[in-house]
């Protein structure tokens, strides 16, 4: 039988029959992704589980070209399958039961006109057939700027906005090329909090430039501090820290190699690379390698488990659940009622002549009442979600704690 020969297919690397590493270079990202059969989840076997969200790739690749990132270096710029491949997808699941879709698209919203189109066509769908449909989708916080699309995803079901902000500090999200500033993050942020609920995905400690030194000088704990600041201002509710990775084919990789800082390999191998564990010298920027690797650990910890009391007292966040099950209810209600009454009713005698003036007078009391009642389940999905976090930060220091890792760090 002819077999193809593998030298034949570009874009892989392999051993030859004489134990030659052989690598038939770069392949051309796909760019009509419409090309492409769906993924038919139904194969995978052997899942204990029914999947809690069903994945749906629809664009790959992003206009942005953050240092860390390989997205970009990967994919090339954004491109995006159709709204009906889409659909077609989302309504095979949704008949099959599933209700909850993640979009993996980096920037579920880099076509924002695009993007509006298909959550106009899952907002329909969901009112023609009466289906329930949440959707998860990571988003630029830029997405704030446009009501329509906020408007369209809030009408498609999108409950939560999964958002890189990367870092607290002006310095660091100009090392990383990142676009924006921290003041806009905020801005931005706080006005998707409205809607969705928001996971904020940070990097701790980015390396800073050695030729700009843009960042040197900021000690651990004022980047403690300012993330603390920072995750509450922007209404963030759940957070995932981890220490920077310097991934194959970043810029960030090249730049550290120049600087002489990535570990060796055969200190730190492929399998340290996922954001656990540092791969890189941070000396430079005047940070301890101890202190920079368990920091993103021990907030995640605070955040999730709380303190040495509360982890004693509380385990289990039981006391949260009764205090919000017994006379948290009443108490939160009318905090949260007053407080969006009050923030209606200056919008509405501010607005001049938009919406709310012109909004039926009832409405002043009925729309507090619905995002009153959006803030305690707030509460409630937050409380439930740290719960569960809290075993996955536990096992996640488990492993790191079992690693020994420590260790290898310190022979530097
Ligand atoms: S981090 Fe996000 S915005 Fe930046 S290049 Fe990667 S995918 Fe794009």
């Amino acid at each position: 039988m002819n077999r193809p020969k593998l030298t034949a297919v570009s874009g892989i690397s392999f051993l030859d029959e004489n134990g030659v590493y052989v690598s038939t270079g770069r392949r051309q990202p796909i760019c009509n992704l419409n090309d492409l059969a769906d993924a038919d989840l139904t194969l995978v076997k052997f899942l204990k589980k029914r999947w809690s969200a069903i994945p749906i790739n629809r664009g790959r690749g992003c206009n942005f070209n953050c240092e860390f990132c390989v997205v970009n270096k990967q994919y090339g710029k954004y491109k995006s399958a159709s709204v009906e491949t889409a659909m077609r997808q989302l309504i095979k699941y949704s008949d099959l039961g599933y209700n909850c879709f993640f979009f993996t698209d980096d920037n579920f919203a880099q076509n924002p006109d695009e993007a509006i189109k298909l959550c106009n066509a899952i907002g329909d769908y969901k009112i023609k057939f009466k289906k329930k449909i949440e959707l998860i989708v990571q988003v630029r916080t830029e997405a704030a700027d446009n009501s329509a699309l906020i408007e369209a995803m809030h009408r498609a079901g999108v409950t939560t906005l999964a958002i890189g902000y990367e870092s607290p500090l002006d310095e660091e999200l100009r090392a990383m090329h990142k676009g924006v500033t921290v003041e806009k993050l905020v801005a931005r942020s706080r006005i998707l909090s409205d809607l969705f609920y928001l996971h904020g995905m940070f990097i701790f400690g980015y390396p800073s430039n050695i030729r700009s030194r843009t960042s040197t000088g900021i000690t651990i704990s004022q980047r403690v501090d300012a993330f603390k600041t920072f995750i509450k201002k922007a209404r963030i509710d759940t957070i995932q820290l981890l220490n920077a990775v310097p991934l194959p084919g970043s810029e960030l990789r090249a730049r550290l190699a120049r600087e002489g800082r990535l570990l060796p390999l055969s200190m730190v191998g492929w399998d340290k690379y996922d954001g656990l564990f540092l791969c890189y010298n941070p000396r430079p920027d005047g940070l301890d390698p101890d202190e920079l690797q368990n920091m993103p650990k021990l907030l995640m910890k605070k955040k999730y488990l709380g303190g040495f009391l509360s982890r004693k007292l509380n385990y289990g966040n039981w006391l949260n659940w009764v205090y919000l099950a017994t006379i948290g209810f009443p108490i939160q209600f009318v905090v949260f009622y007053s407080r969006r009454f009050t923030r209606n009713f200056i919008e509405r005698r501010t607005s001049g002549n938009a919406t709310p003036r012109t909004q039926p007078i009832h409405d002043l009391f009925a729309v507090p009442l619905i995002n009153a009642w959006g803030d305690i389940k707030r509460k409630w999905r937050n409380l439930f979600v740290k719960t569960y976090a809290g075993v996955i930060a536990k096992r996640w220091l488990k492993e790191y704690q079992d690693s020994q890792y420590i260790q290898t760090l310190r022979q530097l």
